[in-house]
């Protein structure tokens, strides 16, 4: 039997990766085709991680370009379309809440396949970030949605979808961390990072549309980096789109002269988790690295209005922030107090047994 794994962002890299292995080493009546949209291309937001995970070269190459949402969505439904008119797929997997997640989503259901979506039921109930269009779209038109936290269970539930359709299988990329735990944390960390990580520096990552796309918005993400520097060593590797926005609005030359704020390329996979690891706090508005900072028992302050994954808010280490909130510096103290003076909470089945729930899952229905 044939199964398509479509991907096309970092964040999709490593959720597919787990789930391609287990196939390949425990279900080997399966045959898993690897296709790659194209919209992250960049040597460190793609190539390094296909190395890390150890994937093969994907099976279908598709190289999107896209300018926008719309136009991304519509030549990556063209593209995988033609994938899989000329293959006979007995199933079609895709992962989390990008662009290709959709486009995937949409061209198995089209073409009668099965679709099965991996990291089904969240919500963030905020329709401006695009993410969350992708979501809903996503899960209703799958037909096995695999769910990471409770709360996509009870979105599911709301949503109408029937029972048998829904199953809790917990957090991939936390399989991912864990199995790849050896290797990172053992990898040798780029000169200038290795010469403040001793110190547990805080991590920085921000790329959300809302942040950075908005001028406003990512002025104050610059005051805010900045008055973190004051204190603190800070350590930000700037995605591709946040550098464009801030070479544009000038704020790049600005960050880069502050002495204990260190800009500093998109990381690899496992440098970036070496990292976080030994971080004092990370502060972010990424949607992996809220439930990566949980896991490793990070502080973590995601500044957006709400979170998808309300998990790491409960359980997790995760406290949201408002950007524009004037007392965060007090607030955040307390959170890290806090968290460092408990002891580390597990989230339910966010473990080294995802890939096999889902394969479970495959085998009773293909
Ligand atoms: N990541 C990385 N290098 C970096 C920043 C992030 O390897 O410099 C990894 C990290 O594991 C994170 C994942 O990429 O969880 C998700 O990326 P991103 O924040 O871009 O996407 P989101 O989860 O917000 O969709």
């Amino acid at each position: 039997k044939k199964i398509l794994l479509v991907a096309g962002t970092r964040p999709n890299f490593i959720k597919l990766a787990p789930l391609y292995h287990r196939i390949i080493s425990e279900a080997t009546e399966y045959r898993p085709y690897i296709c790659h949209t194209g919209q992250h291309f960049d040597f460190n937001m793609s190539d390094v991680f296909w190395q890390n995970l150890e994937l093969p070269a994907p099976d279908f190459q598709l190289g999107v370009k896209g300018s926008g949402v719309a136009d991304t969505i519509g030549k990556t439904i063209l593209g995988i379309n033609e994938v899989v008119q000329q293959h006979k797929f007995d199933l079609v997997i895709v992962f989390g809440d990008v662009n290709a997640t959709a486009a995937g989503a949409i061209v198995g259901a089209q073409s009668r396949v099965p679709v099965m979506h991996v990291e089904a039921g969240l919500r963030s109930f905020d329709r401006d970030m695009p993410e969350e269009i992708n979501r809903i779209i996503t899960d209703h038109v799958s037909d096995y949605l695999m769910v990471s936290e409770p709360s996509g269970i009870k979105n599911l539930q709301r949503e109408g979808f029937a029972e048998n359709k829904v199953i809790m299988v917990g957090n991939i990329m936390i399989e991912c961390l864990l199995r790849t735990r050896q290797l990172w944390e053992h990898i040798s960390l780029p000169h200038a990072i290795d010469a403040v990580y001793k110190n547990h520096p805080v991590v920085a990552t921000f790329h959300r549309p809302e942040n950075v796309d908005n001028k406003d918005n990512l002025n104050r993400v610059a005051e805010i980096l900045t008055s973190f520097a004051a204190t603190e060593t800070v350590i930000f590797p700037v995605h591709p789109r946040t550098r464009a926005k801030l070479q544009e609005s000038g704020l790049l030359e600005k960050l880069q002269k502050e002495s204990n704020l260190l800009l500093t390329e998109p990381l690899s996979y496992f440098e970036f988790l070496k990292l976080v690891s030994n971080a004092k706090m990370v502060i972010t508005d990424s949607g992996g690295v809220q439930e990566e900072t949980s896991f490793l028992n990070i502080p973590c302050i995601t500044f957006r209005k709400n979170t998808e994954r309300p998990v790491t808010v409960e359980l997790g280490t995760n406290l949201m922030m408002d950007l524009w909130n004037k007392t965060y510096s007090t607030q955040i103290e307390q959170h890290r107090n806090h968290i460092m003076g408990r002891e580390r909470v597990s989230i339910p089945l966010w473990d080294e047994e995802v890939s096999k729930r889902i394969v479970n899952t495959i085998k009773r229905v293909i």
